[in-house]
């Protein structure tokens, strides 16, 4: 599904669009999702493709939602991200190409070892009933 600049723009705030077309970063601790506990999927802001699970979830101290695992590692794209000096590995929807964080190596070990660290605003936590 190919959705144009436009369109994200009508269906996400500013802020949302930034974090998620423009490859920003909210601050640590104030995204909606930081503290949540609530079983469910998330799935992504823009394009609605399921991305994470509660179930992967954890508390990192990061200040940002951090999963151990997508729901469906079909459902995301890694690459490359060398700007600002660093070396990181950024994570995108692979549905519709929008930016929703970086993975990092210090995860929990007995779960993979994997941190998916993940913007709130690029995620919309719906719940199981
Ligand atoms: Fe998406």
């Amino acid at each position: 599904m190919m959705m144009t600049e436009d369109e994200f723009k009508e269906r996400l705030t500013p802020d949302e669009y930034h974090i998620l077309r423009e490859q920003g970063t909210e601050a640590p601790f104030t995204g909606k999702y930081v503290d949540e506990h609530a079983s469910g999927i998330y799935r992504c802001k823009a394009c609605g493709a399921e991305l994470f699970s509660s179930n992967a979830k954890f508390d990192s101290g990061t200040g940002w939602p951090s999963f151990t695992e997508p729901a469906n590692r079909e459902n995301v794209d890694l690459r490359e991200d060398i700007r600002g000096g660093m070396h990181r590995v950024e994570v995108l929807c692979k549905k519709c190409g929008s930016h929703l964080g970086h993975v990092f190596d210090d995860g929990p070990k007995k779960k993979g070892g994997k941190r998916f660290c993940i913007n709130s605003a690029c995620l919309e936590l719906e719940k199981e009933v």
